[in-house]
């Protein structure tokens, strides 16, 4: 039995990206005064409502990848996505282009 692909967890995940960038566009607003901010997990877990610190510069950064998102450490899937980046208190993590069975498949 291969999983099932959860595109609903997809969904969620772009969700909180939204919410983050918004997140980083307001706090832009403000300028450079309000340089850290506290963005929202960005896992596939739809209860996870963990806050993370980061700098506008950092999250800036992360967010140029479309692929990429920052997690609470510990709240990464690896069957859908790998570590990038370990930091204090989160993880950047890109998601694997290539569906599930086909990771686990290389992966045995
Ligand atoms: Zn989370």
């Amino acid at each position: 039995m291969q999983p099932p692909v959860d595109e609903t967890s997809d969904d969620v995940q772009m969700l909180f990206r939204q919410v983050n960038e918004r997140v980083l566009d307001l706090n832009t607003d403000l300028g450079s005064s309000a340089r850290i901010a506290d963005f929202v997990c960005e896992c596939r877990n739809p209860e996870c409502s963990e806050r993370l610190t980061l700098s506008l510069a950092e999250f800036d950064a992360i967010r140029r990848h479309p692929n990429r998102h920052v997690v609470r450490s510990g709240h990464v899937e690896p069957a859908y996505e790998h570590t990038i980046d370990v930091q204090n208190g989160f993880s950047v993590v890109e998601r694997d282009p290539t569906p599930p069975f086909a990771a686990s498949q290389a992966a045995a």
